[in-house]
């Protein structure tokens, strides 16, 4: 079956007083129907703007995003608005992305409003099964969002992003805003939404504790580019390229008597408006060489030591 969506060689960039930021740097993958791609790096590496570009909320400079057999990129607005009934998105701040005098009604059945879907008995009908889906009780369509906690706002937003029953969900950090107690629940919420409902997902986080309960395959990006991408169990259990390496040595192992190595990252992550020449990640790499200075390593399937091969971008790692 095709996927339900395939990114290809995509760009975004932004004018920053320091020069042109490459947010996104020649990005590409594919995502299965109902599968969870998790999407780590940290705080700057362009996860969040490569999550909005797959909706088109920020414009591609180059490249192409087929969803459902459709180059989306092409789209006019009025063809990317109705696209968007497919693919929503569920923010960080749950409290910032729901309208404070809207009544929770209001609010989860918006987009049906928008979208002129059904009459007013079917739409209130609707949110009402939309607020027990989520597990919400059926007078919280009465009350105001300032009126619930974190957790029951980021229960609506989510509420409000399935109201059209999309095929695809970008959720951006959505438990980074939580409380640890209650980030499991709202992780546990959207796992049982997806299997419930069939929804394909692009859990953005840069936290990999959080990843790896939701993911079928977890994509590392740094500066900009994806540098390693696999199977979310491989990936966690023996990560091939040395950041992928150093950022999950800091996440304890499933198996408590397989205890990782720290690897501390040497510096901070380069200005993203003059990214190093070569590999962008030679000038924090324990494992730097001088060839790594003097072209970007490809992103490619590569041979690991006991496991299938597993696409990486490091001269270190023999092609497959
Ligand atoms: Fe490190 Fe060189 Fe591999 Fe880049 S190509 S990750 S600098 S070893």
């Amino acid at each position: 079956m095709s996927p339900l969506l395939e990114v290809r060689d995509l760009h975004v960039r932004y004018e920053a007083r320091g020069g042109t930021i490459r947010a996104v740097d020649g990005v590409g993958f594919s995502l299965a129907r109902g599968e969870v791609l998790g999407v780590v790096g940290e705080s700057g590496c362009g996860k969040s703007t490569l999550g909005r570009a797959i909706l088109r909320l920020v414009e591609p400079a180059a490249g192409t995003i087929v969803f459902d057999g459709e180059d989306i990129t092409r789209l006019d607005r009025r063809g990317m608005v109705a696209r968007r009934r497919d693919m929503q998105v569920v923010f960080q701040d749950p409290f910032g992305a729901l309208n404070p005098r809207h009544r929770v009604g209001e609010i989860v059945g918006e987009p049906l409003v928008v979208h002129r879907v059904g009459d007013r008995a079917s739409r209130a009908a609707r949110v009402a099964e939309l607020l027990e889906l989520v597990g919400l009780p059926p007078d919280a369509a009465r009350r105001h969002p300032h009126e619930f906690s974190g957790g029951q706002r980021q229960r609506i937003a989510i509420a409000r992003a399935l109201a059209l029953e999309p095929r695809l969900l970008v959720a951006d950090e959505p438990v980074s805003a939580l409380d640890v107690s209650i980030q499991s629940q709202v992780i546990n919420l959207l796992s049982d939404l997806r299997a419930r409902l069939g929804l394909s997902m692009v859990f953005i986080s840069h936290d990999l504790s959080v990843v790896r309960h939701v993911s079928d395959r977890i994509a590392v990006m740094y500066l900009g580019r994806i540098v390693e991408i696999g199977a979310a169990a491989e990936v966690f259990d023996a990560p091939a390229h040395p950041y992928a390496r150093a950022l999950l040595s800091a996440v304890p192992h499933v198996d408590p008597s397989r205890r990782r190595d720290r690897i501390l990252l040497q510096g901070e992550m380069p200005d993203p408006a003059h990214p190093p020449g070569g590999c962008a990640f030679r000038t924090r790499c324990p494992a730097a060489e001088p060839r790594c200075a003097a072209s970007a390593p490809a992103l490619a399937a590569r041979r690991i030591a006991g496991a299938p091969p597993r696409e990486a971008a490091c001269h270190l790692l023999e092609a497959a």
